[in-house]
């Protein structure tokens, strides 16, 4: 018999449980990911796959296996995959969202035509999402409660295997397209672009590096990850988002490998907690999207269909590029645009200035997440939007809108995450730097023209607050 192992975001070669049922059983095993371009997540994104499979393929080499990356139309290829090489079945782990959805449908409709079996493994998941309901036997649409329901469950979260055994029998069939063992040529290219080689100055991929990471973060992170990981210039918080996203590292891995440390002592359960609580948000997105699927492109909260957004190109872009005025929101968009990542309570402050201070539609912000973002996921980055611009699950009972300024003021006191990003405001005070335009003497004195050197604000922060107020209001009525 000859499996099929097809790989979507499960980039690593240990904790992988569709490989390992496949190895377990005689016959051959292909191992594949298929590579079409129509189905992509954005150019940061791709880059980092790039990168991550490059090195698959080099990790499993060295084990003696080989790992086939087919490019190409994803129907056409799959479909002559199984047919050529009379696969009997097809192993995948499941995953959520776009693109994943689209080809996983079109995996089943190409595997019943060839009555071929196709199966899914819930891997990448804490917990599969039918196990975890309200005593309604509904999905939980708040996080803590969903939270504590998974700790309850805790007994429910399988291990996998960490070392598998049989990788030098991966993919020895000889494949029909020599090119399939080499990265696509589009990939390549990809890679060598100037700016792709500046952001990934900053990053070491694969899961060699996860874990690498996530023992650094252990080591010097966790202690104060619940008291840090709110300030941006601190880098309090693992970088594991990337790692997470294309499964280089495992969840469930990670959750039996600090159980472990927890056991041992070597980790207390009052530093480790705060840090799982967060990666259980991961799990709180995948399973809302499993259950709405349609959140992907629509409210949760149906009213805001009504909601009046407004469209302006040139305040969008002055958004992307970071030439909005206001400070904070500036630093955070040139971070991304520099390293492929942001910060989270950052991510949170510009995602409230586009959609409820330039009142842009949320969508549009997370089209530039998704473009610009490596950890881009189809869960978390629709969760990250839906939350802030208020039509998410978790509609609290108050309206959040964040203050920029106060914001700033709060989590960059010293101003030195600003100082890192904008270096044309380098030498304005602590005081100054968050809100130049308001402290014009101190700009001239130190030589930064407002309008020139760094733009005046976009918007005036409390008019565009209370016409966005205005709007939500008027789409309550409309309902
Ligand atoms: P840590 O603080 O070390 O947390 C560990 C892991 O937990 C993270 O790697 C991540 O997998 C998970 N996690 C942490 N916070 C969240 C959260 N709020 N929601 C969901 N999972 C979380 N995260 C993405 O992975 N991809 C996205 O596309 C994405 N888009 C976002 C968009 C917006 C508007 C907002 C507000 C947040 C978004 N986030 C997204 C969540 C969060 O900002 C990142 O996961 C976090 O900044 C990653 O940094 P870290 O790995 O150092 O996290």
């Amino acid at each position: 018999t000859t499996k099929l192992v097809w790989l979507q975001r499960e980039f690593r070669l240990s904790a992988l449980p569709t490989l390992q049922a496949a190895l377990e059983s005689p016959g051959l095993v292909i191992v594949v990911y298929f590579h079409d371009p129509k189905y992509v997540i954005g150019e940061a994104n791709s880059l980092w796959m790039a990168h991550s499979l490059k090195q698959l393929q080099a990790d499993i080499k060295e084990k003696g296996g080989f790992l086939w990356i087919v490019s190409g139309d994803f129907e056409t290829q799959f479909e002559s995959l199984l047919t050529k090489y009379t696969i009997q079945e097809v192993l995948y782990s499941f995953q959520v969202g776009y693109p994943f959805n689209s080809l996983q449908d079109k995996a089943l409709e190409i595997c019943k035509k060839h009555k071929v079996a196709l199966q899914p493994n819930y891997s990448e998941f804490l917990i599969e999402p039918e196990n975890i309901h309200n005593q309604q036997n509904k999905p939980y649409l708040v996080f803590t409660p969903f939270y504590k329901a998974l700790l309850a469950k805790q007994t429910l979260i399988m291990p996998l295997q960490e070392e598998l055994e049989g990788l030098e029998r991966c993919g020895q069939l000889q494949p029909v397209d020599q090119a399939w063992l080499e990265l696509p040529l589009d990939l390549q290219d990809l890679m060598k672009k100037p700016w792709a080689k500046k952001m990934m100055a900053y990053w070491q991929v694969g899961e060699q590096a996860a874990w690498q990471k996530l023992n650094e973060f252990i080591e010097n992170g966790v202690v104060d990850y619940d008291t840090d990981r709110d300030f941006p210039i601190l880098n309090a918080t693992s970088g594991l988002s990337p790692y997470l996203h294309f499964g280089e590292i495992n969840p469930r891995a990670i959750y039996f490998y600090l159980q472990s440390l927890m056991a041992d002592g070597a980790l207390k359960a009052e530093h480790a907690m705060p840090w799982i609580r967060q990666l259980v948000w991961k799990e709180f997105a995948r399973h809302l999207l499993v259950h709405f699927p349609q959140t992907e492109s629509e409210p949760f909260q149906t009213k805001y269909k009504t909601m009046s957004w407004q469209e302006d190109l040139n305040s969008y872009q002055a958004w992307q590029k970071g030439l909005t005025g206001i400070p904070i929101i500036d630093a955070g968009m040139r971070e991304l645009w520099e390293t492929g990542t942001m910060h989270n309570r950052v991510r949170m402050l510009v995602a409230s200035f586009l959609t409820k201070n330039l009142n842009q539609h949320w969508l549009q912000g997370k089209a530039w997440f998704d473009n610009t973002l490596f950890d881009a996921d189809p869960a978390n980055n629709v969760m990250g939007w839906q939350w802030v611009a208020g039509c998410g699950v978790d509609a609290s009972p108050y309206y959040r809108l964040f203050n920029p300024v106060t914001q700033s003021i709060k989590f960059d006191s010293n101003g030195d995450y600003i100082r890192q990003w904008l270096p044309e405001l380098k030498n304005l005070s602590s005081k100054a730097i968050h809100a130049p335009w308001e402290n014009q003497n101190e700009c001239q004195l130190k030589g930064v023209v407002l309008g020139s050197d760094y733009p005046l604000p976009l918007v005036d922060l409390k008019q565009s607050r209370s016409t966005h107020l205005e709007r939500v209001a008027a789409m309550k009525v409309a309902v």
